[in-house]
C-alpha cells in the first residue's frame, strides 16, 4: 500500500513510524523545506496548489489523507477526484471554518456554547450585547493553538480584541466554565464500524496542550456514551473514514463542543505506547480498508508535550522509565518539539512520576 500524505509534520512522521510496521510506504506533499517526516517517505517539495506537484503526486498512489487541516480544500477535492481520500474533504471543509463546525455540532444536537459570527463593528456591539461578557472572540479560519482569539471580561477588552483581529470574520463564543476540557478520539473504518478510546484529561496554557491523562479519571460511563453518541453522529453524516477528535468542555455531566480535528491529534499521543492500538494504526487502518485494531487502554497513561524544548538525551536522566519522541525539528519558542509519554499500571504510581517531567517540560499547570 501507497499512502499519500498532505503535510510531513509530526503528525506524518508518527502516522508513517506506525506505518512502517505495517509495510506502508509514504510519499508527503509539503512545501516546508525541513520537515519531521523527513527519512520516512518521499517529500514533494511544492505549495498544495501547484498542479505539476499534484500530478506527481497522485502518481501509484493507493490512498491519500492528511495531517494538517489548514490544507486548502481545492487541491483536497482535485485528489479526491483521482485516488481515494480519507476523510471525506467535506470534514476538513467543516473543521477549517469555527462557524460551520460550530453550525454542524448544532445541526446534530451536541451541545455548543451560545456563538455567532461577525465582520462588521455593529454586528459585534449587536452579538456583545447579546452573549455578554465573559466571551471568546475567535478568527472563524486558521487559529489553532490558541492563535487568533482573545477571552474578553469587558468594553475596554472587548475593543482590544476589535483593534487586533478586525478585518477578518469573526466568531464570538460565550466563555465556558468549565471544569475541565476532555477530548474524545474516535475511529471509523470503511465498513462503518466505529471505535472509541477512552475520554482523555487535557490541559492548556496559552491555549497550547501541555498535558494529557487518558483515561481521564472519574469518568462515569454516561459521559462516555455521550460522547461516543456526539461523536458517531458526526462520523455517519459525513460517512467519515479515519481518526476524528473532538474537543470538549465538561460543565457537570454536559459536554460541549469546542471543535474537531478531521485527523490523529496531540491528545491521542498516549496511544502510541498507552492503547492496544495507536490513533496513528487505526488511522490507516481505516483509510485503508483493514479491520479496527483494539481501542482499549494498556493501563494509565500521561502525555506532556515538550514546547520550546529538545528532548535529546533526557530519557538517561536518572528519571523514571518513559517513551520519549524527538520530532526533529529545530528549537525555536513555542514550537512543538516532541513529547514524553509514561505509562503505569497503577495511577498512584503515575501521580508519583509525573511531577519530574512535568518540570523538565516547564509546564506549570
Ligand atoms: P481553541 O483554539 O478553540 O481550541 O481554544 C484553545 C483553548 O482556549 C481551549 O482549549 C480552551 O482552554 C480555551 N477556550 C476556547 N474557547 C473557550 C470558551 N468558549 N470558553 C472557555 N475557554 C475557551
Amino acid at each position: 500500500m501507497k499512502i499519500g500524505v498532505f503535510g510531513a509534520g509530526q503528525l506524518g512522521r508518527m502516522l508513517a513510524q506506525a506505518g512502517e510496521r505495517l509495510g506502508m510506504e509514504f510519499r508527503f506533499l509539503d512545501p516546508a523545506t525541513e520537515i519531521s517526516a523527513r527519512g520516512l517517505g518521499e517529500h514533494l517539495c511544492a505549495a498544495y496548489e501547484d498542479v505539476d506537484a499534484l500530478e506527481q503526486f497522485v502518481r501509484g498512489l493507493d490512498v491519500v489523507t492528511y495531517e494538517f487541516e489548514n490544507v486548502p480544500c481545492e487541491p483536497v477535492r482535485w485528489v479526491a477526484e483521482r485516488v481515494p481520500v480519507h476523510p471525506a474533504p467535506e470534514a476538513l471543509r467543516l473543521a477549517q471554518d469555527r462557524l460551520f463546525e460550530k453550525n454542524f455540532f448544532q445541526k446534530h444536537g451536541i451541545p455548543v456554547p451560545p456563538y455567532g459570527a461577525v465582520f462588521f463593528k455593529d454586528e459585534y456591539r449587536e452579538l456583545l450585547q447579546t452573549i455578554g461578557f465573559p466571551l471568546v472572540v475567535k478568527t472563524r479560519r486558521y487559529g489553532y493553538d490558541g492563535k487568533g482569539q482573545r477571552t474578553v471580561r469587558n468594553q475596554e477588552e472587548a475593543e482590544r480584541a476589535w483593534k487586533d483581529l478586525h478585518g477578518l470574520p469573526l466568531l464570538l463564543e460565550g466563555h465556558v466554565p468549565f471544569e475541565r476540557e476532555l477530548s474524545l478520539l474516535a475511529v471509523r473504518g470503511q465498513g462503518g464500524e466505529c471505535r472509541f478510546y477512552p475520554l482523555v484529561e487535557n490541559h492548556h496554557r496559552d491555549g497550547i496542550l501541555r498535558l494529557s491523562r487518558a483515561p481521564a479519571a472519574d469518568v462515569p460511563a454516561v459521559l462516555q456514551s455521550r460522547a461516543e453518541e456526539y461523536a458517531r453522529r458526526l462520523l455517519e453524516e459525513v460517512q467519515y473514514v479515519g481518526v476524528l477528535a473532538i474537543e470538549f468542555f465538561q460543565h457537570g455531566e454536559e459536554l460541549l463542543a469546542n471543535e474537531m480535528a478531521p485527523r490523529v491529534h496531540n491528545s491521542g499521543h498516549w496511544t502510541i505506547e498507552g492503547a492496544e492500538t495507536s490513533q496513528f494504526e487505526n488511522h490507516l487502518r481505516a483509510i485503508t480498508g483493514m479491520e479496527l485494531g483494539s481501542t482499549a487502554p494498556k493501563g494509565t497513561s500521561a502525555m506532556v508535550n515538550l514546547i520550546g524544548i529538545k528532548p535529546d538525551g533526557r530519557s538517561s536522566d536518572g528519571l523514571p522509565p518513559a517513551h520519549w519522541h524527538d520530532y526533529g525539528k529545530s528549537p525555536r519558542p513555542g514550537r512543538k518539539l516532541g513529547h514524553v509519554t509514561l505509562v503505569r499500571e497503577a495511577l498512584e504510581v503515575l501521580e508519583e512520576d509525573l511531577p519530574s517531567f512535568l518540570e523538565i517540560a516547564e509546564t506549570v499547570l
